[in-house]
């Protein structure tokens, strides 16, 4: 039995933290595979330096001074001498990155310096299990064969390359009982580091329990689970115990943070159930999300909340008798490579849902398409898409009347709707400045202190 065990940011951000994490994988009686995102912070400071390289020097003895004081603070001086032959050298690397003016010029740069951290978390954890007496060995994405492609700072795992090279470079670690502790974040294109986009060793350690045919995959976070909605947004949002892949997926692919857009997909694909629970409450029973769960007589099990996005919607007469000239927008659009959150047509109207960042580079391709094809096209900047999942949402007769009246309450407007696009969720979009009050008001509703 195969367990992969992945550590977020806060769970490896401080010595006492590092510490507890050693603890939960000690106690894991299946062989164990580790999954490490970078230290918390250090992402956002490596995401500065690659947009201002100015300060190379300074920003280096910082992010160096981090690692080493959390490493000494826990390893005597015998480890830290182990330590230090396998950081020196990854430190001397990151060096060379910053000051190599071709690797600068590379589309991948940003990629492989925000990839960065997380050697040197995983290089810490796994010294900090070996100081606890655990055979461990650090493994770059390099050394795994966790292959990507996409675009730069979006990437994709290829699966079964990665689960090819995964055999032949990690399994035969498990096999002598050595627990390998592997970097989150990113895997190789053509040799250079790639970036699964922000939060993406979540869906590294599903690409990971995939290709190693896991048992479970578990995701160790700073929250009690999977929760009814954003705990920053409703202080007394709850833990649901558990949950079907599809819920889970829609709900992450719409923004709810606790897990990266895409990291069901993975285990879905391999039936590998996953586990969310919390690195600093380890005995918190967490949340288990997996292929089938009992049904509950509950109207609103979780929201989430997808913002800065925009509609642009196209007018041409007659729209809807003319599949062929919205393939032709659609095919424009997908020139860009963008995502589109959402697709709704009326007669004469096609209004597709887009992050805010893609909204000028839509326009100029939209403007490249026949004049004859459009007559008109609006946008509407600043809008929140809410993804609202539900036992009862979509089969119960009347039941998305009382969430709009709901979204009434909010004093919001509902700009966009789509149901039935999902069998599992209802989603609808309004203003960004009022979604905050929409979400609280459903939830208070549908699950907090008034639900039925
Ligand atoms: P990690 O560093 O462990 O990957 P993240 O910060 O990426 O942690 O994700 C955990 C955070 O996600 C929580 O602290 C919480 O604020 C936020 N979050 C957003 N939506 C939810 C939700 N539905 N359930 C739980 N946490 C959520
Ligand atoms: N360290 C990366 C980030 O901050 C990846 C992750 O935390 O999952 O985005
Ligand atoms: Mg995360």
């Amino acid at each position: 039995m195969i367990t992969v065990m992945k550590f977020g940011g806060t769970s490896v951000g401080s010595p006492e933290a590092l510490q507890r994490v050693a603890k939960i994988v000690m106690d894991e009686k299946n062989d164990k595979v580790v999954v490490v995102s970078a230290m918390s912070g250090i992402t956002n400071f490596l995401v500065s330096l690659a947009d201002n390289i100015g300060d190379k020097d300074d920003a280096v003895k910082q992010f160096e001074k981090k690692h080493l004081d959390t490493a000494s603070h826990i390893l005597d001086a015998k480890q830290m001498q182990e330590f230090m032959k396998e950081f020196t050298p990854r430190l001397n690397k990151f060096k060379t990155l910053l000051s190599d003016e071709n690797a600068m010029k590379d589309p991948y740069f940003k990629d492989n310096v925000t990839s960065q951290g997380e050697r040197f978390s995983s290089l810490l954890l796994s010294h900090v299990l070996r100081a606890e007496g655990v055979e461990s060995v650090a493994l770059t994405s390099e050394d795994c064969g966790i292959f990507a492609e996409g675009r730069p700072l979006s990437g994709s795992a290829d699966l079964s390359k990665t689960e090819s090279a995964m055999a032949m470079n990690v399994k035969p670690y498990l096999r002598k009982g050595i627990v390998p502790v592997i970097t989150g974040f990113y895997g190789i294109k053509d040799g250079v580091p790639l970036t699964f986009g922000r939060g993406g060793s979540d869906y590294s350690a599903a690409v990971v329990a995939n290709a190693m045919n896991a048992d479970l995959l578990e995701i160790w976070t700073d929250v009690d689970g999977f929760m009814s909605a954003d705990p920053r947004i409703v202080p007394d949002a709850i833990k649901i115990d558990e949950m079907n892949f599809g819920e889970a997926a829609e709900l992450a692919y719409f923004g709810a943070k606790v897990l990266h857009p895409r990291t069901i997909e993975p285990v879905r694909r391999k039936h590998i159930p996953l586990k969310v629970k919390n690195s600093f409450s380890p005995e918190e029973p967490g949340t288990i999300i997996h292929h089938l769960r009992k049904p509950k007589d509950e109207l609103l099990r979780s929201v989430a909340v997808k913002t800065d996005l925009s509609i642009i919607a196209i007018s041409s007469a007659e729209i809807a008798f003319h599949p062929e000239m919205v393939a032709r927008i659609i095919k424009k659009i997908a020139e860009n490579e963008v995502v589109i959150y959402s697709i709704s047509t009326s007669l004469s109207t096609v209004a597709f849902l887009v992050h805010n960042n893609d909204v000028k580079s839509i326009l100029l391709k939209l403007n490249a398409l026949e004049s004859g094809d459009i007559e008109r096209i609006e946008v509407k900047n600043d809008v929140a898409l809410v993804c609202a999942v539900g036992d009862n949402l979509l089969s119960k007769c009347g039941v998305s009347g009382d969430i709009f009246t709901a979204v009434k309450e909010a004093k919001a407007n509902v700009e966009m709707i789509s149901e039935g696009a999902s069998d599992v969720s209802l989603n609808f979009v309004v203003p960004m400045s009022r979604v905050i009050d929409v979400v609280r008001i459903l939830h208070k509703k549908y699950v907090g202190e008034d639900a039925p």
